[in-house]
């Protein structure tokens, strides 16, 4: 495996999406067996062309995306917000009302409901 990317988290929960639309699979019939069949091994080609890639910066960059998405769907107590001129992403507290929020990239001030 030298040069190649190997295996991470998001690689992970392919391969167990992958596992899981095949077992599914397993109990239908017709197209719903076949498209399912086929996302399964979509899935785990996917897994596996992650896994021998030799591109480990772009690899390594998805799996970042992946986990940022990950901590946002956890973090109930916060809102994310990207900002309006730099698209900067800037988290608030929930449940505040309207408030204004200035983006601490570049100072631009907009006024959201969290
Ligand atoms: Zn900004």
């Amino acid at each position: 495996m030298a040069g190649r990317y190997g295996t991470d988290k998001l690689n992970t929960v392919i391969l167990w999406t992958g596992v899981i639309l095949m077992l599914i699979s397993m109990f239908l019939e017709g197209w719903g067996y076949f498209i399912l069949w086929l996302l399964s091994y979509v899935c785990m080609g996917w897994a596996l062309y992650r896994a021998f890639s030799r591109q480990t910066y772009k690899r390594y960059q998805e799996n970042r995306r992946f986990l940022n998405v990950l901590e946002r769907i956890k973090d109930r107590d916060h809102r994310y917000y990207a900002c309006p001129k730099c698209r900067q992403q800037v988290r608030v507290p929930k449940g505040k009302g309207k408030i204004a929020i200035s983006c601490p990239k570049c100072k631009e001030k907009f006024v959201k409901k969290t």
